[in-house]
């Protein structure tokens, strides 16, 4: 059975949880190769074992994205383990502590900045330096957020950092579209993650009222984020870069 991303490699970031692992098994469906990232190495090692078990051809390496070092050496592997990189998944990331603006820490501000951003950068640095070694394009895919398109109170810096990767989504479109390279940015709504689940607290009622503020009246599944990645790495995307693709249930369009 052939898939959207037939015999694809692509670099998954943040494969061991969340979003990371839900697109790792739907690309792994859509039978891509997968180089899965991630800096806990149990997750990480959990998902490569679930893809398996889906027949994927893949591999785990230990990484943290916000390291230059730790992402050259996932594109080293993936040109190791299967001769080059087609499409990667930008996907590694983390809210930072609650806070308004003038509370954040410098401390906070510098560790979101270097994962949620730095570290988007980095991996398109290595990939795109990968891709045009090859000659023949690709796509990648970014997470951004909802707040990558408009103002959340409580977390500035990640705010920053997501609109950062939804403008460097932009112009790296605009830089690299005539090598055939595609790049855009998914922009998840509440979507029901370990992340949701620290930001949405112990609060038994947080969830359905979060919900209720949606035009679909509930929060978003982490598969429904990865079908939008799958599809956009895919070449049935062949004409679409340079978007900030918001996936989520309509919040942004009230
Ligand atoms: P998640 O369940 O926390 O999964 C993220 C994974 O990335 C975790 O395994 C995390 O490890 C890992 N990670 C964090 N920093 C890393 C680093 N420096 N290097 C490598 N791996 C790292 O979160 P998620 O909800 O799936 O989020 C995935 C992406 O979607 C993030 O970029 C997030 O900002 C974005 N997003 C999520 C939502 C949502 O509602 N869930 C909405 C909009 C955007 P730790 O568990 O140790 O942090």
């Amino acid at each position: 059975m052939s898939g959207i991303l037939d015999g694809k490699v692509a670099i998954i970031t943040g494969a061991g949880s969340g979003i990371g692992r839900a697109a790792s098994r739907v690309f792994a469906r859509e039978r891509a190769r997968l180089v899965l990232a991630d800096w806990v190495e149990a997750g990480g090692n959990e998902t490569l074992r679930l893809v398996q078990d889906l027949g994927a051809d893949a591999v785990f390496i230990k990484t943290d994205v916000s390291r230059w070092e730790d992402v050259k050496a996932v594109v080293t592997k993936a040109v190791a383990t299967f001769g080059r990189v087609d499409c990667a998944f930008n996907n590694a990331g983390i809210e930072g502590e609650s806070a308004v603006t003038h509370e954040c820490s410098l401390e906070n501000w510098n560790k979101v900045i270097a994962v949620d951003l730095t570290g988007v950068w980095l991996c398109m640095k290595a990939e795109i330096e990968q891709m045009l070694k090859q000659g023949h394009g690709g796509a990648i895919v970014n997470t951004s957020s909802g707040a990558g398109l408009a103002g959340v109170r409580g977390m500035p810096a990640y705010v920053a950092a997501k609109h950062g990767v939804a403008g460097l989504t932009k112009a790296a479109a605009v830089e690299y579209g005539r090598h055939k390279i595609r790049i855009n940015a998914v922009c998840p709504g509440p979507i029901r993650t370990p992340m949701m689940a620290r930001l949405l607290g112990e609060r038994p009622d947080a969830e359905q009222r979060f919900a209720r503020g949606g035009p679909l009246k509930r929060l978003g599944e982490a598969e429904e984020i990865a079908e939008a990645a799958a599809w956009l790495c895919s070449d049935r995307a062949s004409y679409v870069t340079g978007v900030p693709m918001p996936v989520d249930g309509g919040f942004m369009a009230q």
